[in-house]
């Protein structure tokens, strides 16, 4: 067979959604890969039975229908404290992960260096090997996740392009502070850079936490691109609807990379999303009291059982410290994916082996989440106290 590119030699499969599939091939409960298990808002769906009958059906405008960039301009007006020109500011993309492909295409040239946190949501080191960038990876500690502003200073004195920032951050829950996001974007002007956002969770930041978006920052409106998707605020991570926002000169790019990638997003989704991104304030009020109570139910439960873990800040994903099995017997020189691979057979519950978000050698941690209905945490949570039971 004639070779291949070597692209496509230099990473993997994604190990998250690897998960996934060996989960549903066990019939485990899969807390890999987050998703929730319950369903959209019942005015969306509605929209999309009758869309169904009366469109759209044929493409939309390239670079997004038109009312539901409208609508996306109000609400991330909002967000951003200025008003977003729906026609040049926009691009409606085949969810977060193509927006944030879009941008590093946008941005990059073979050979340009861009800084990732590390632990780091998986796409990125592959989108920065698919647009040709060599990622400098700029490590958050455990557990506090703290970051060294010297070594981001380092990277731009390097000469990084840009700068990835998750926030709240996949998978350690990090929601970067005002005053952090402050002295990154110092930075990022100082050097001419951009700040790439993926604020895909901006809607799970509990309390006392804030979130910020970079781009709200004085003067980090014409260097930031925000990438971003409809999935997790409206639990439809099927519907694939994404978007980039960032100053026209760089959304005028974006266009032009996203038409020749996808030409588009499901037109039908993007006109039942619509009634969505009109939902009131309210709507997302109640999404976060909805998450907090999860978190708080699913943490005390790994309490209880005696599994050590983190406290995210922000997002529906918890990293839970595995050390104390590792150190038993049975389990003696596994890897976490081993270790995973183990929990989805012998006690029926999916995780993610945290090896596959960060740059350093870590083996100790798995991510978890919950993303899911009361019922299916009790039952996992009683799977896994029987997992806890053998540090008894
Ligand atoms: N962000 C989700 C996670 O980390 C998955 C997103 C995806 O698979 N596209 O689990």
């Amino acid at each position: 067979m004639p070779k291949l590119s070597d692209r496509v030699q230099t990473f993997t499969d994604s190990v998250i959604r690897r998960m996934t599939r060996i989960s549903d091939a066990h019939g485990a409960i899969n807390l890999s890969q987050g998703f929730p298990d319950f369903d959209p808002p019942r005015p969306m769906l509605d929209t999309l039975a009758r869309v169904a009958y009366e469109g759209p059906h044929q493409y939309p405008i390239t670079f997004g229908a038109e009312n539901f960039r409208q609508a996306l301009a109000r609400k991330q007006g909002r967000a951003l404290g200025r008003t977003i020109d729906p026609e040049t500011e926009i691009v409606v993309t085949c969810g977060g992960t193509e927006a944030m492909m879009c941008a590093m295409m946008t941005i990059c040239n073979p050979g340009d260096k861009v800084m990732v946190f590390s632990p780091f949501y998986e796409n990125y080191s592959a989108d920065a090997i698919l647009s040709g960038a060599q990622p400098i990876f700029i490590p958050l500690v455990p557990p506090t996740f703290d970051f060294d502003i010297n070594l981001i200073e380092d990277g731009f004195r390097q000469g990084a392009k840009a700068i990835i920032v998750c926030n709240p951050s996949n998978p350690c829950g990090k929601v970067f502070t005002r005053e952090e996001l402050e002295a990154i974007g110092k930075l990022a002007l100082k050097y001419d850079a951009f700040v790439v956002t993926d604020e895909v969770y901006e809607h799970m930041v509990y309390a006392p936490n804030t979130h910020t978006c970079m781009a709200s920052l004085p003067g980090m409106y014409n260097n930031t691109i925000t990438c971003n998707s409809l999935s997790k605020t409206y639990s439809i991570t099927g519907w694939r609807l994404g978007y980039l926002v960032g100053p026209a000169e760089v959304i005028e790019n974006a266009k032009k990379v996203h038409d020749f990638l996808t030409v588009g997003a499901a037109s039908p989704l993007q006109e039942a999303a619509t009634v969505g991104l009109n939902f009131p304030q309210s709507y997302y009020d109640e999404l976060l009291v909805t998450y907090t109570e999860k978190r708080k139910y699913f943490l005390d439960g790994l309490d209880k059982i005696g599994l050590k873990h983190n406290v995210p800040q922000g997002t529906y994903f918890v990293m839970l410290d595995i050390s104390d099995f590792l150190e038993l017997p049975q389990f003696k020189g596994w890897t976490d994916m081993e270790f995973c691979e183990w929990m989805i057979i012998n006690i029926g519950v999916a995780a993610v082996p945290g090896s596959s978000f960060f740059r350093e050698e870590v083996n100790h941690l798995i991510r978890l989440h919950f993303a899911r209905e009361k019922s299916t945490l009790d039952e996992a949570l009683a799977r896994l106290a029987k997992m806890g039971a053998l540090l008894k």
